[in-house]
């Protein structure tokens, strides 16, 4: 190893306790030390954050960061804080500080105590703050889930379309960090032009999770009785299901609890002191079953679950695959099993009708891609790889029988009350 290897080694050692870096990390890391442009695309789990903060600690100045998750940057900053001897080592910056702390966290950045600063793309956009920022010493800029600056991803925020904007105003010559689990070519692309770094220096992961099994199941009015159905094959081990609506979800969870099945509700129309105790059941394992929304996972890391379903086809391959993503973290079995009717996609279709035109055109053509997701006959796990741009054989590939239609070729799946196209 050479020296700069042994003083990321140890930096590591030091600020997070890990002793191996994962995956790609010391490559992306080592690029981003270097001063260059670099775009990183890992599944979620894979050690994004670390990509950034490592950096950032070792480096000279200050370096920002922008995310769309305020409870996640106040989670960053906490757990950076920790392993700190100053506290301002990290801060973040938004519109509920008051003058002192704006104050606090201008002279902390002035004296180069702060590290790593933490910023809402909107609060960027405040004058104030970037005549400040052009003043000091910025290592870089880091943009996590980059893909909220495409309308091709699934969580498009028009603010983060400005950000190469704000970046120029700040330094000319600021390295930017992008970062995203979003692997679709179409929004890789679209970060690289937004975000203004054509020659940045990509590093990608791959998105295969060989311990899942992909299934999907024509969904007809039995629906429900499938599902108890493998709940009760499946019991003790956790699980989430996914529905399109809140009522879906409370109906369904209501289903299984008269069935014996310990399952709770989960969705925004539930108050947050509720929200809080399924989502704790669920982690302590006083519930088998989380019936919920799309609402229910960000930032919920429980390696054990054993299946994701969805009781409604999501309106994409990313949703999919996000969602799914969640089951078997340690590695261990993990069941995806969906249900898919053609009348669905139109309900999808229909929730979008009063969305502007560009919009819809996504939105539709996202779905058309779930629609050939589900009536496929060839790989689940080769077509969604495929989706994000990653080829896969089944044959050498890891977990390449790892889906119904691999290993159960003959059966066609087709939702029963499909309809002409
Ligand atoms: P992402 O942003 O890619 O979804 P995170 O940055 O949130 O992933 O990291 C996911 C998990 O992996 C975190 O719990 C983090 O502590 C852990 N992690 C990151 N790097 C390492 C490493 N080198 N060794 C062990 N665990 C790591
Ligand atoms: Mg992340």
């Amino acid at each position: 190893m050479s020296i700069a290897e042994i003083d990321l080694h140890s930096a590591l050692k030091k600020y997070f306790g890990f002793s191996e870096f994962k995956g790609l990390q010391e490559e992306v890391i080592k690029n981003v030390v270097a001063g260059n442009n670099t775009f990183v695309i890992m599944p979620t789990g894979g050690g994004k954050s670390l990509c950034y903060q490592l950096p950032a600690l070792i480096k000279e100045g200050t370096a920002i960061v922008v995310s769309p998750l305020i409870a996640l940057m106040k989670n960053q900053v906490d757990a950076i804080r920790a392993v700190s001897e100053h506290e301002g080592v990290a801060h973040v910056l938004n519109s509920s500080l008051n003058k002192t702390e704006v104050k606090r966290v201008k002279d902390d950045i002035t004296n180069g105590i702060t590290k790593l600063l933490y910023v809402a793309p909107e609060s960027l956009t405040k004058e104030e703050y970037v005549d400040f920022l052009r003043t000091v010493k910025i290592s870089f800029m880091a943009v996590d889930e980059a893909h909220c600056i495409s309308e091709w991803g699934h969580d498009f925020r028009p603010e983060y379309r400005n950000l190469k904007t704000i970046i120029k105003r700040i330094g000319d010559d600021i390295p930017i960090v992008g970062l995203t689990a979003t692997a679709t070519p179409k929004v890789q692309a679209d970060i690289l032009k937004s975000l203004g770094m054509p020659n940045a220096v990509t590093f990608k992961a791959s998105f295969n999770r060989p311990n899942l099994y992909y299934e999907v199941r024509p969904k007809t009015k039995n629906v429900d009785a499938d599902i108890i159905r493998f709940v009760k094959q499946n019991e003790g081990k956790s699980g989430i299901i996914y529905c399109l609506s809140r009522k879906r979800v409370e109906g369904l969870a209501q289903v299984l609890q008269v069935n014996g099945i310990k399952a709770v509700p989960y969705h925004a129309g539930l108050d947050a002191k509720t929200r809080v105790k399924h989502q704790d059941m669920f982690l302590m394992e006083d519930t088998d079953v989380v019936v919920a929304t799309i609402a229910f996972g960000m930032g919920i890391d429980k390696p054990d679950v054993r299946f994701v379903i969805h009781h409604d086809i999501p309106k994409s391959i990313e949703s999919y695959y996000q969602e799914t993503g969640r089951a078997g973290r340690d590695g261990g079995e993990g069941h995806c099993l969906a249900y898919y009717a053609y009348k669905d996609i139109e309900k999808l279709e229909k929730f979008m009708a009063g969305k502007p035109v560009a919009e819809q055109e996504i939105g539709h053509a996202l779905l058309q891609e779930v629609v050939a997701f589900a009536e496929t006959s060839v790989s689940r796990r080769k077509f969604i790889l495929h989706y994000f741009g990653e080829e896969f054989d089944n044959e050498t590939g890891e977990g390449g029988d790892m889906d119904d239609n691999v290993r159960h070729p003959k059966k066609q799946v087709e939702a029963q009350d499909d309809v002409k196209m």
